[in-house]
């Protein structure tokens, strides 16, 4: 019996973004067209740029498994996406390979490809994009954004600047799709609001892996203290309770339960699994969208860890710039770690769906979420 992972996915059309698509499957089997409009770049012709998007919460290990799908060839990973706008072309943040983001030559190119230079973007009307879509920009908590990420009609300016967002995200990804000789784009941008906006872009080849950790691992990790991306000495990331990371972590797996109402294959992965049987997990993932993968394309996966070799990831953790070999590790400190106090609390606030996938009750042992 499987339990809690899954790939699930239908050919029905739907309407996301205020636009409807038709998927259609073209000569090759996979799908290859959708009617929404948007995306207002210039066209690459060829094939629909084919992109595996990554969904979830915070540190769920999204980062070490683009890298390891970024391993297989075909694959190209790149990092969080939706913060390239900001890391990137404001902060100039340190890319994957090492050199700062607007020195790294894959990146010039895929500007240079997607938007005749990167001189030709407004990082600000990005950014204001995206604070409109996740709602920090009026300050409101991130889980009411949930009814209009799952239906952005019900406020014209979300649909709107849901539709603009994904116009800068379908030059972005036919800009790495030529650089990359249309590889599948790695995208690890985990938001909702994100992979719901890049559901609508026509004429792109889609799939989602829909990765869980078990909330308590999610709500101890998110306890820490840690550097924030591209900041200076000093600058740390804001730390979460136990209670809102629960909230949190309710609300983003909810959106992305709903996600195969839309059309779009999502694939859902237990990151315990990841690290306990990456070799077989790696290996769904890649046949999840229509590739085949063979044992010595997976000879980069050893008993003491993966095999990586530096990657141009514009925004992630700071595992993006680690290279070599990396141990993979259980992360079930949070068992000695986060008190049992607040153990209960999260237990009691994600009940449902940490049931749905088997971290807990009668469908296996406490905590243990790697019954696949
Ligand atoms: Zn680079």
């Amino acid at each position: 019996m499987t339990v809690g992972s899954s790939t699930v996915g239908c050919s029905m059309a739907g309407s996301i973004g205020g636009g409807r698509y038709t998927p259609r499957r073209g000569r090759t089997g996979r799908l290859s067209d959708r009617s929404t409009d948007v995306g207002s770049g210039p066209s690459v012709g060829g094939d629909a740029p084919r992109v595996l998007c990554i969904g979830g919460t915070g540190q769920n290990g999204a980062t070490l498994l683009t890298r390891m799908l970024g391993r297989v060839p075909g694959f190209v990973a790149v990092g969080e996406l939706g913060y390239l706008w900001d890391k990137g072309l404001v902060e100039n943040v340190e890319c994957g390979c090492g050199v700062p983001f607007r020195e790294c030559s894959f990146w010039e190119r895929v500007g240079a490809e997607g938007f005749g230079g990167w001189d030709g973007v407004d990082p600000q009307e990005v950014l204001t994009l995206r604070e409109t879509l996740s709602l920090r920009g009026r300050r409101l908590p991130g889980w009411l954004s949930l009814p209009l990420v799952l239906e952005p009609g019900l406020w014209p300016q979300y649909r709107r600047s849901a539709q603009r967002y994904a116009e800068f995200m379908a030059r972005l990804y036919r800009g790495i799709s030529r650089v990359s000789g249309e590889a599948i784009i790695l995208d690890s941008m985990k938001r909702p609001y994100h992979v719901y906006a890049v559901v609508g872009i026509r004429a792109l080849d889609l799939s989602v892996v829909h990765l869980v950790r078990d909330a308590r691992g999610v709500a101890f990790s998110a306890t820490k203290v840690v550097r924030r991306q591209g900041a200076i000495e000093g600058e740390l990331r804001l730390r979460r309770s136990p209670f809102r990371s629960g909230i949190r972590w309710m609300w983003v797996n909810a959106a992305f339960e709903a996600l195969p109402k839309t059309g779009v294959p999502v694939t859902r992965v237990r990151y315990e699994s990841l690290v306990r049987n990456p070799r077989e997990e790696i290996a769904r993932i890649v046949r999840s969208t229509r590739e085949r993968v063979g044992d010595s394309e997976l000879g980069f996966i050893h008993d003491e860890g993966v095999d990586l070799p530096p990657d141009h990831l514009v925004a992630g953790n700071r595992m993006r710039l680690l290279a070599g070999l990396q141990p993979l590790r259980r992360e079930d400190e949070w068992r000695a770690g986060l008190s049992s106090r607040h153990q209960r609390t999260v237990s009691l606030v994600t009940w449902p769906l940490l049931r749905r996938y088997a971290y807990v009750g009668p469908g296996g042992a406490p905590g243990s979420g790697d019954r696949s």
